[in-house]
């Protein structure tokens, strides 16, 4: 790799990560904020994230798309549950109508950010990966949308004699393109999100798929088709429709979770109900569907239109309870002397957690360490000048939040041009302060990178809420302007540029 001598490009926003955040966040900015210059910097060779990077069979959201589409763009689609390709498409219609495909940089990874405060400006380390070089940008501000996993690897516990097994062992974050399990005895290891959602898919051709599982998830069958969001669309049209439905299904998701968090043994007692409707006369609910940790202590696993119910119902799949012991030529082997044949072994065994796209953070030549933060609303930092983070909902849909902070951002920026200020830095104003998780969800995916996230606070607006209301309140209606965060015009001898307001943004 060489370092490239071409002249530093500035930006006065760099976003990193083409995702839906990053999409996002660019579609605010652009609206907002018209005459700043801005450039996504996307580590991969396509937009999406995470919906360009998973392949295997079913991949689809949890979320309705109401609420996890944007706010300003409509879900036009008959299905509310959606399909990777399908939201890829409303994705890329977005980045295309509004011109944000042409601002993003592709295979550019960002290595390291460091922050200069006589310059006031960031300095970007990027490596290039298509031509083998890194070179260098300088940013006025930066946005991370950078997702919260890691692309290269998907997270896989160690498996025990797992070589001995004479057959394919995938990771559904890297689903080989020519895998047919056609007839084949799949076993799928996991109980999450994705293994609820691969099961039924894998089933339809398998000869038989064993959801294998050391512990139970909550599993709720939900209608892939919003009927009524369906009928509103043709009697109020795709505009004012997606309003509606958008406010209803955020109205449904968070009465669900307050009633989970607060009713937690009546909440388990209507899933298992649920549940034992939908399975065989005689199922051991409890043995495979009851989780030892309440409703919502993780998150909530979906069943469309209860197709893993249906599927076991069939006989074309069924759930195992129990612990791996090893791996033998021809199955899996479990602590209780069973054995499970398999000709396929799939890991749905999660994520590996990577905040911040695992970029370096440095400031005034000191590296910042994510655990010694706090976050501010969210989405900044403590000790860290002009930088933003879009973390979402982990409760409900991760882009409600994101949505009204990128909004925050831009009120944000606004401010600042409005009174002339260049550098604008969160300072927790007492150290003592009690400090809890970032994000607090019992999850094994999160649990593994506390040590590697920042922390909140035990008060506003240190707090990182996962209540959309609240939200709303904190990051589109409150004052930009609070005695937490400081704001300064450049005083010193770098970029020299004079602290004046930008007459061409508005502050909203
Ligand atoms: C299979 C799956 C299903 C999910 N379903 C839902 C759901 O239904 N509802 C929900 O709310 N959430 C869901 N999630 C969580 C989901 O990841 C987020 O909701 C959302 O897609 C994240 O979008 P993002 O743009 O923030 O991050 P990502 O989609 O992860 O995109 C981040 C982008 O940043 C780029 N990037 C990262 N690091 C760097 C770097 N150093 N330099 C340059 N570029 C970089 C990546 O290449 C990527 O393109 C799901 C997650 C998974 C894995």
């Amino acid at each position: 790799m060489t370092t490239s001598p071409v002249e530093t490009e500035h930006l006065d926003v760099l976003i990193i990560g083409a995702g839906i955040s990053g999409i996002g966040a660019a579609y605010y900015l652009q609206r907002d904020h018209p005459d700043r210059d801005y450039a996504i910097l996307e580590a991969r060779a396509a937009t999406g994230g995470t919906w360009d990077l998973f392949r295997y069979p079913g991949i689809r959201s949890d979320s309705d798309l109401h609420t996890f589409g944007y706010e300003f763009k409509p879900w036009r689609d008959e299905r509310a549950i959606a399909g990777a390709d399908k939201i890829l498409d409303y994705l890329r219609e977005t980045a295309s109508e509004h011109g944000i495909d042409r601002k993003v940089r592709f295979r550019h990874h960002v290595l390291d950010v460091t922050w200069s405060s006589s310059d006031a400006r960031w300095t970007v380390e990027v490596e290039r990966t298509d031509v083998g070089d890194v070179v260098t940008f300088t940013a006025t501000w930066l946005f991370f949308a950078t997702g919260y996993y890691r692309y290269d690897k998907g997270f896989s516990p160690d498996l025990p004699g797992r070589e001995n097994f004479a057959g394919p062992v995938v990771h559904p974050q890297h689903w080989p393109e020519d895998l047919d399990c056609a007839g084949k005895r799949v076993v799928v290891i996991g109980s999450g999100a994705t293994a609820v959602t691969v099961v039924p898919a894998l089933a339809a051709t398998a000869a038989h798929v064993t959801m294998l599982q050391r512990t139970p998830s909550y599993i709720l069958p939900v209608p892939s088709k919003d009927v009524v969001g369906n009928r509103l669309r043709a009697l109020l049209g795709e505009e004012r429709a997606y309003r509606v439905i958008r406010r209803k299904n955020i109205a449904q998701q968070r009465a669900i979770w307050w009633l989970c968090q607060r009713f937690p043994r009546q909440a388990r007692a209507v899933i298992r109900r649920i549940n034992a409707k939908l399975l065989p006369a005689g199922y051991p609910v409890d043995e495979h569907f009851n989780p030892p940790y309440g409703p919502w202590d993780q998150r909530l696993c979906v069943a469309p239109d209860g197709d893993l119910f249906k599927v076991i119902r069939a006989g074309d799949a069924s759930v195992v309870t129990d612990r791996i012991a090893g791996f033998t030529e021809s199955g899996v082997l479990l602590e209780s002397g069973r054995e499970l044949g398999a000709d396929v072994v799939v890991t749905a065994t999660g994520l590996n957690v990577r905040p911040f796209g695992g970029i370096a953070v440095t400031v005034d030549d000191v590296p910042v360490r994510l655990a010694d933060t706090v976050a501010y609303k969210g989405m900044m930092l403590s000790g860290v000048p002009n930088l933003a983070f879009a973390v979402g909902y982990t409760a409900s849909s991760w882009t409600l939040k994101v949505g009204l902070l990128c909004e925050y951002f831009c009120r944000l920026l606004a401010h600042m041009d409005a009174h002339g200020y260049e550098v604008c830095v969160p300072a927790v104003p007492d150290a003592t302060m009690a400090k809890r998780p970032f994000l607090d969800l019992a999850s094994g995916y999160i649990q593994r990178a506390l040590d590697q996230l920042p922390s909140q606070g035990d008060r506003k607006p240190w707090l990182t809420s996962m209540d959309y209301h609240a939200d709303v309140k904190l990051l589109r209606r409150s004052p930009v302007q609070d005695a937490d965060l400081a704001f300064s015009r450049v005083t010193g001898s770098g970029a020299g540029r004079a602290a004046r307001p930008r007459p061409s943004t508005r502050e909203r």
